[in-house]
């Protein structure tokens, strides 16, 4: 691994598709090759790609569908041991990321990216964000890339989310210990979109969000489980009758567990 060395610039790089070797996952390669880009500011680099690095996000991480590049907090850090973050001016628990030491980073991130954020957006993990959506992953696979602070300790200096134009996001009302596995979520969510990654893209149209609704209920065989029987109308081969009580299904549950997804932005939920 790179990043604790004495060289101040470009040091705390790497990038990263998916092996059967974990150790020879990090090799440098040239950037930007014309590939939808994360790039991802941590301090934990070890950490990617987990889980992307399998299944479908891993294989079209192989294939190159899509690049992930780590930049390592921890090289930008200050003094002998590299320091990353301070306490909290006015007192208090924990401790915050500074800002010359994130911002130092996050230029280096910026080398070759669009200025413009809707081609290139600058993310910082964090439970104050705004709540990520399937539509957010929809227009973050529409761009060029994505760049990514996995937040640690208490906080980030607030000065550096303003100058940088860092724009918060959340996955969920809960708080995590770092940003990582938020990341690694808002990227598969984003990935999963990208062209030639899926290979049933019909799939896409139908699931949970899609639509505003919720996907409607599943069943395989056998036939009778634990005395349930899958419903009569799944294995009648009425196409048109499947397509109404799928749909149908979908707005129960929908209303029963999520009324807010119909009216939603973005949700692009069928007339009623
Ligand atoms: N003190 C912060 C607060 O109350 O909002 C929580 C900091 S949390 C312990 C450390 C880091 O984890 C955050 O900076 C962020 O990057 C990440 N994190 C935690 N929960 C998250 C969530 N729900 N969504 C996205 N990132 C989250």
């Amino acid at each position: 691994m790179t990043g604790g060395g004495a060289a101040p610039r470009s040091h705390g790089r790497l990038s990263i598709s998916a092996s059967r070797q974990p150790r020879s996952l990090m090799d440098e390669q040239p950037r930007l090759a014309g590939r939808w880009t994360a790039r991802v500011i941590t301090l934990l680099p070890e950490a990617f790609p987990g889980v992307l690095g399998l299944s479908l996000t891993g294989r079209a991480l192989a294939e190159g569908l899509w690049a992930l590049e780590t930049i390592n907090l921890r090289g930008f850090g200050k003094g002998r041991h590299r320091n990353v973050d301070d306490t909290p001016a006015g007192g208090g628990a924990g401790m915050v990321l500074r800002a010359d030491v994130l911002s130092a980073a996050l230029d280096e991130a910026a080398a070759g990216t669009p200025d413009d954020p809707a081609l290139w957006p600058r993310l910082l993990l964090s439970p104050r964000g705004k709540p990520f959506t399937q539509a957010r992953a929809r227009a973050l696979a529409a761009a060029r890339g994505v760049t990514l602070v996995c937040g640690r300790f208490e906080g980030v200096d607030e000065r550096v989310i303003a100058h940088c134009g860092l724009e918060e996001v959340s996955i969920g009302d809960f708080v995590l210990t770092g940003g990582e596995i938020a990341a690694q979520a808002l990227l598969d969510a984003s990935v999963r979109l990208l062209p030639g990654v899926l290979g049933n893209a019909a799939s896409i149209e139908d699931e949970s969000f899609s639509r505003g609704l919720l996907e409607h209920p599943h069943y395989t065989r056998p036939a009778e489980w634990e005395g349930m029987r899958i419903p009569d109308v799944l294995l009648s081969g009425n196409h048109a009758e499947i397509a109404r009580w799928r749909r149908e299904q979908a707005e129960a549950l929908t209303r029963a567990r999520r009324p807010d997804l119909r009216d939603a932005p973005g949700s692009k939920a069928v007339p009623r």
